[in-house]
Order: C-alpha cells, then sequence, then structure tokens
C-alpha cells in the first residue's frame, strides 16, 4: 500500500524533498504539500508585473550548489539557467567599490589611512593570544578582522539588518554568515578575483525570474501525482506512535488527513503553536523567545532603459533604511532592452516597527530620501509606478540566548519520531537556496524504504549543515 506523505510549505526544501523521494525507485508514496500562500517557491518565488518577472528582494543561485542539485535545476528548466559574473557595489567610506572586490578599485576609492590601519590591526593581531573565548557576533569578529573592518562595515550591517547590536549577537551568525573571516581570506579572495583563479564571482539565473526554478519543480512533480494544496493554513497537527493528524483550513472550510509520515519546511515557531497535545511550558516558552526578522520590500519602476549596470547595491550605513538595493534586470544573461527597469530596496524590520506598517508613499519619499545620500539620485518624474512586500519570516535572529531556546525545543521534537523538519525556517537556519535543497536532498535518503526514518544519518546530516556557509 502506498504510505501516505505530508510536506508543510512548498519552498524550494518542501518542492525539492518531494521531487527527489518521488525519483527513488524502492518507495510507494502519495505526497500532498501543503502552503498557506497561493503560490509555490517560498522566499524564493518570483511574481510577474505585466510580463516582466520580479523576484522577493534580490535572488541568485551561487555556483557552490553541490553538482548533482544544480543537474536537476538545469533538467527541470530545460535549458533556461544561465551563468552570469557577478556585478555589484558597496557603498563604504561614503564611496562606492565594486563588489566582488576588485583590488585597484579599492586602492582608487580607500583613503590610505583606512587601508593602514586595517593591515597594522591585523598585524598586531598575529602577535596577540587569540585563543579567547568569543560568545558574540562584535566579540568574534573583531578578534578575526580587526576594529576597522568591523566598524565600518559589519558591525552597522549586521545591526541593521537583525536589528540587534552585534555584541547581542551570537557568534554563530559570524561563523555561517562571514565566510571571509580572516585578511588573509579577503586578500586571498581579492588576489583570485585578480587573476581570475577559482574564481566564483559568478552565478546562475534563470530566463524568466528566479522562481521559474521553483515553477518547473512544482510542475514536475504534480506531474508525478504530488498534491500542491494552495492556500492551507495548517490549524492542528496530533500525532501518535502510528499516524500524524492533520487539520487544514481551505477556503474557510476544514478538513481532517491522516498521514503515516510529516515533513515540516514552516517555522518551527508555527509548528509548536499547533502541536497536540500542546508542549511542556519550557517547550512554548523557548518557541516564544526565537524571533524572526522581516523584511519590506520596496519595488520602484523607472521610465528609463536602465539605472545602473549593477546587478546589487549593498548599504552597510545605518543612515540608509534599506540593507541592498537591486535591479533585476541586470540578473539576466540577456537583460530585456525595454525602456523600464525596476529597483527592489530591502528593508529588514520588525513586524512591529512602523516601516512594516508604512504606506507606499511614505516608502518612496523614504527610499528616495536616503539614496540621495549615497549620491545615487533619482528623477521623479522618471517614476512611473511603486508598490511593495512583506516577507514576515526573512532572517532566524540568533540572539546570545537562541542556541539555548532552540535546543529545548529540538530535544522534544526528536522525540516525534514521525515528524521532520528541514530547510531554513524550520531548522531556524541561515541559509542560501543550495543550502535549503541540499537539506531537502539528505532527508530523501533518510526517509527508508520501510517507512522508517534513518534517525543516525539524519543526525549526520544536520552536524554537516553546521558548516554552511551563507554568500550574499
Ligand atoms: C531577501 C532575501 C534574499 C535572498 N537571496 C538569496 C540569494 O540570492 N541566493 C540564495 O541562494 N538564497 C537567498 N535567500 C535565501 C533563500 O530565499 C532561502 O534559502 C530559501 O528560500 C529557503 O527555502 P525553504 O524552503 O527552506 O524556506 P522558504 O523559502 O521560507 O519556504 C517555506 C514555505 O513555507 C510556507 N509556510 C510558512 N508557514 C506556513 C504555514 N503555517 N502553513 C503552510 N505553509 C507555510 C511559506 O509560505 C513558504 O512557501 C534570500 C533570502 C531572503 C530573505
Amino acid at each position: 500500500m502506498k504510505k501516505q506523505i505530508a510536506i508543510l510549505g512548498a519552498g524550494p526544501a518542501g518542492l525539492y524533498l518531494a521531487y527527489q523521494l518521488l525519483k527513488r525507485q524502492d518507495l510507494n508514496l502519495d505526497i500532498t504539500i501543503f502552503e498557506e500562500k497561493g503560490y509555490t517557491g517560498g522566499l524564493s518565488a518570483s511574481f510577474f508585473m505585466g510580463d516582466k518577472p520580479l523576484d522577493y528582494g534580490s535572488h541568485r543561485l551561487h555556483p557552490s550548489i553541490n553538482s548533482l542539485i544544480l543537474n536537476d535545476l538545469k533538467n527541470l528548466t530545460g535549458n533556461d539557467l544561465k551563468s552570469k559574473p557577478r556585478n555589484g557595489r558597496i557603498y563604504l567610506q561614503e564611496k562606492f567599490i565594486k563588489f566582488p572586490l576588485n583590488l585597484f578599485d579599492i586602492l582608487r576609492n580607500l583613503s590610505f589611512g583606512f587601508f593602514i590601519k586595517i593591515i597594522s590591526e591585523n598585524i598586531k593581531k598575529i602577535f596577540k593570544n587569540s585563543k579567547a573565548k568569543h560568545g558574540s557576533f562584535s566579540e568574534y569578529l573583531s578578534a578575526k578582522l580587526g576594529e576597522t573592518i568591523c566598524s565600518n562595515f559589519y558591525f552597522p550591517y549586521v545591526k541593521k539588518i537583525w536589528g540587534l547590536d552585534p555584541d547581542k549577537i551570537s557568534a554563530r551568525q559570524a561563523e555561517m554568515r562571514v565566510s571571509a573571516n580572516s585578511i588573509f581570506k579577503i586578500l586571498q579572495k581579492i588576489m583570485f578575483t585578480l587573476f581570475n583563479v577559482k574564481s566564483k564571482n559568478f552565478f546562475y539565473y534563470p530566463k524568466k525570474g528566479f522562481g521559474e526554478l521553483f515553477d518547473d519543480m512544482t510542475k514536475n512533480i504534480i506531474g508525478k501525482g504530488t498534491k500542491v494544496e494552495l492556500h492551507s493554513i495548517i490549524k492542528k497537527i496530533r500525532t501518535n506512535k502510528e499516524l500524524v493528524h492533520l487539520t487544514v483550513m481551505k477556503d474557510n472550510r476544514t478538513k481532517d488527513y491522516n498521514f503515516d509520515f510529516l515533513f515540516s519546511t514552516i517555522p518551527v515557531t508555527s509548528l509548536i503553536n499547533i502541536l497536540e497535545p500542546v508542549p511542556s511550558a519550557d517547550v512554548i516558552s523557548g518557541s516564544f523567545n526565537l524571533k524572526y526578522r522581516s523584511m519590506v520590500l520596496f519595488y520602484l519602476t523607472l521610465d528609463q532603459e536602465k539605472f545602473s549596470g549593477f546587478d546589487a547595491h549593498y548599504f552597510p550605513n545605518e543612515d540608509v533604511c534599506f540593507t541592498r538595493m537591486s535591479e533585476p534586470k541586470n540578473y539576466f544573461k540577456v537583460p530585456d532592452k525595454s525602456n523600464k527597469t525596476t529597483l527592489c530596496f530591502e528593508i529588514p524590520c520588525y513586524d512591529y516597527e512602523y516601516i512594516w506598517n508604512s504606506s507606499n508613499d511614505d516608502l518612496l519619499n523614504n527610499v528616495l530620501t536616503d539614496l540621495n545620500k549615497t549620491g545615487l539620485e533619482i528623477n521623479r518624474k522618471n517614476i512611473t509606478d511603486y508598490f511593495s512586500k512583506r516577507l514576515s519570516h526573512a532572517y532566524p535572529i540568533f540572539d546570545l540566548d537562541y542556541e539555548k531556546n532552540y535546543k529545548t525545543i529540538d530535544g522534544y521534537l526528536k522525540e516525534l519520531h514521525n515528524i521532520i523538519l528541514l530547510g531554513r525556517q524550520a531548522l531556524f537556519m541561515h541559509d542560501n537556496v543550495h543550502h535549503a535543497l541540499q537539506m531537502a536532498y539528505d532527508a530523501s535518503q533518510c526517509y527508508k524504504t520501510d517507512g522508517t526514518w534513518d534517525t543516525d544519518r539524519w543526525e549526520m546530516f544536520r552536524r554537516k549543515f553546521r558548516d554552511f556557509k551563507v554568500e550574499d
């Protein structure tokens, strides 16, 4: 008899898990995916403005993706996945410098004094005892990179992205998010770029927007019998040794389902809220104390062919409300030649802050005023349209207590042997799409032919996930 499998969340992790499970010849599964939104792809979806695809913030596929997974994506999208050199800029010391870093550009734009300070701090570090314990983001990164890089770039940037001072953020966040965590690694990257050695300074992007990857994946798994239930709100999950019972609300009607096994990629905090019997007070309180950062995405369409030649601009400085401005047109291998371009501004915030509820007119004024501070100007006469989107769970926040809180929840969830969590929101991890896909691939390998779960193998994979390094 077919085993009944439920997957919560139709983002990259949920979709690719279904895709991989269906590939296995030894399994006979009936898969249903429940998604609360009206579309699949999660944070990595695209939407259309007329005939132009736009993404939820800047999205690109990084070349460090596992080649097996890359092949799957290439097959799914036909010949649509193209590679393109990265071409961004960072606003540093009131100048724009190229990103990926370029030696000549750095020498041309950054002051000599700034450069010398960075080098001397890092030479001094060689002679210092660096065995001190680094509990916070600021302690960890100051010890690794010195004060000047941290105070001019990383510290204001992380404060904007995660809404906490760097001394209130866990060092784990720096371990996961800062791959060039020593001056030597930064210099190595600059040299590799200069001489074009081992360079990963390119990305993959599909012809019809980033979401094409997941639209095609959705079509593929539906074609193989998977049911994808959109607009579905999970109200209750009850589990016993044999079955998982789900109560799902769709179109104002609730329906009950029984499954043999459930995979969840939805925020772990949402899952805890709907589990029955209700978990202990410790677990509820651990979940309550885990926080996600939200994000407002503000889109602006201009009546001009291009605003800049760059794919993304990064803004670490605190007096500018957005962290990144991307120009989606420049992500395509062959940009369209139409006389319109759209810019996307990423504004991280909490969902209780005023910016979350700001009107589009207020957002427009804030964005234009702040952009002006950097010397980039938009002529208001050229604006033909503006609108915004909201992401409620953009980033997990690794505050100083998050590990303790997460462990309490994780310990409880491990006891539920027919529910497995994976993906960015469920494992409360900073990740890229290729990491979410890797987690799904690995999870598909742990589901055994007899329908049981290979706990040891999954634990081994989960330890490996801790080494993921996020790329921006
Ligand atoms: C602004 C931004 C830019 C990014 N840029 C890049 C990039 O350039 N390159 C890159 O590799 N990665 C990037 N990422 C990361 C990438 O988006 C994620 O790694 C990836 O989407 C994670 O996939 P996932 O399936 O684990 O989670 P998600 O994409 O979050 O999918 C989870 C799904 O679960 C659904 N869901 C949530 N709650 C419920 C519920 N209660 N019931 C039912 N469904 C629910 C959601 O609607 C969503 O569809 C970016 C992320 C952000 C926020």
